[in-house]
């Protein structure tokens, strides 16, 4: 991580993490999909940090849920996808693709990703190489198909797969060992994967958090990324919804 960034999982929900991306140096703090209020005021609170401000992904509750919350207690703004405003209302900055955020002393870009819902965004933050994927890019998989086209997933993936090796995804939940015991299952020649496969299955056994993941790991290893078509995408990502 460059210079005073400084990023931290809060585990809400069973298996979704809320991201504080946090600047040393100015002591600005960025809130990503509080899902859940308390949980991420708490953590705030523990590290005497503030929320200065909220960055939403897409409009699902346990993205969202906790936004009024955190805003109350902080005043922070909000800032999320213009395009789900009729699904999700209490934000003050609706964005879009080629939009910039400030964030603290960086700039982050917005891109849209759609697939896991139609107005997903993630924010990339190319001075820190942070990428806020939400439910987009997950360690090893992908988000479902909720309203998007498996065309547009694989468009999405495959622009946040050409970021450079080194940049880190934040991706919402720990889906990780799930993911990759599908990708073994998927490229079981991988030896990339199955490498990973121990090393995941070792960090849960000790409760350990598996994220971030490199863009670099996730060529190497996410079928998804790894798919040459939208129509290899569509497949695997059908075969997984039914991978037990
Ligand atoms: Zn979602």
């Amino acid at each position: 991580m460059t210079g005073g960034a400084e990023v931290v999982a809060v585990p809400a929900l069973g298996d979704n993490y809320i991201w504080l991306l946090h600047d040393r140096d100015s002591g600005h703090t960025a809130v990503v999909d509080p899902g859940d209020g308390a949980a991420a005021l708490n953590a705030l609170a523990e590290r005497g940090w503030t929320a200065d401000q909220l960055l939403v992904t897409h409009w699902h509750p346990d993205h969202t849920a906790g936004v009024a919350q955190v805003q109350a207690a902080s005043g922070a703004e909000v800032w999320a996808p213009g395009a789900e405003r009729a699904k999700f209302a209490g934000f003050d900055h609706g964005v879009g693709e080629g939009d910039r955020v400030t964030v603290g002393p960086w700039t982050a870009e917005v891109w849209a990703v759609p697939g896991h819902t139609l107005g997903h965004i993630a924010y990339i933050l190319p001075e820190i190489g942070v990428a806020l994927v939400g439910d987009t890019l997950f360690a090893c998989g992908c988000g479902r198909l909720f309203e998007g086209t498996p065309e547009q997933m694989f468009g999405s993936l495959q622009r946040l797969g050409e970021l450079p090796g080194e940049t880190l995804a934040y991706p919402a939940h720990e889906y990780t060992l799930s993911n990759v015991r599908f990708a073994a299952h998927a490229e079981p020649g991988n030896a990339a994967i199955a490498e990973r496969l121990r090393a995941v299955e070792a960090a849960r056994a000790k409760g350990r958090v598996t994220l971030p993941t490199s863009i670099a790991d996730e060529r190497a290893t996410n079928p998804f990324l790894r798919a040459a078509s939208a129509k290899e995408f569509a497949a695997l990502r059908a075969r997984k919804d039914s991978f037990r």
